[in-house]
């Protein structure tokens, strides 16, 4: 992989970042081709401009707050010498999502599994959105309860 692409991983989860570049030794072994990750973290603010922009893009273009991108969870990739599937298949059996099986196909696109991410050990990545909302609904939930019994009290 080029520099860029050094760079650009070096600002994605570390999980994610480590099987992106085993991906790249085992694309250009096996297959003689090679990867290079042209998007990998994005802000809020750059994906808001991606968005805005969309009509332009020859990929599908996540709405602002939802995409994996913003949460260092993702990474886009340029495959030469060998086919998006294969790289695909690759980057599945290794704990990735591919984008290529979209609904709206995306075969630039990897990420990582919510449960890979967890795996790290780090308390930074959590993950999917789905436990954060979780949680914050038992918050609620738990703090209308304390608001009754203090009520019937
Ligand atoms: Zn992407």
């Amino acid at each position: 992989m080029n520099a860029q692409s050094a760079a650009k991983l070096n600002q994605v989860n570390p999980a994610l970042a480590n099987i992106i570049r085993q991906l790249a030794e085992r694309v250009a072994t096996q297959y003689g081709g090679s990867i290079q990750v042209v998007s990998g973290y994005r802000s809020y603010a750059s994906q808001a401009a991606l968005y805005a922009n969309r009509a332009n893009n020859p990929n599908p273009v996540a709405v602002p707050g939802t995409s994996k991108h913003e949460q260092g969870l993702a990474v886009d990739l340029r495959i030469s010498g060998v086919s998006a599937s294969t790289v695909g298949a690759l980057g599945e059996s290794m704990g990735l999502r591919w984008g290529g099986r979209f609904s709206k196909p995306d075969p630039g696109h990897f990420e990582l599994l919510a449960r890979a991410s967890q795996d790290t050990g780090s308390s930074t990545w959590e993950g999917g959105d789905d436990a954060d909302i979780s949680s914050l609904a038992t918050i609620f939930i738990l703090g209308l309860v304390a608001v009754v019994v203090i009520k019937i009290i």
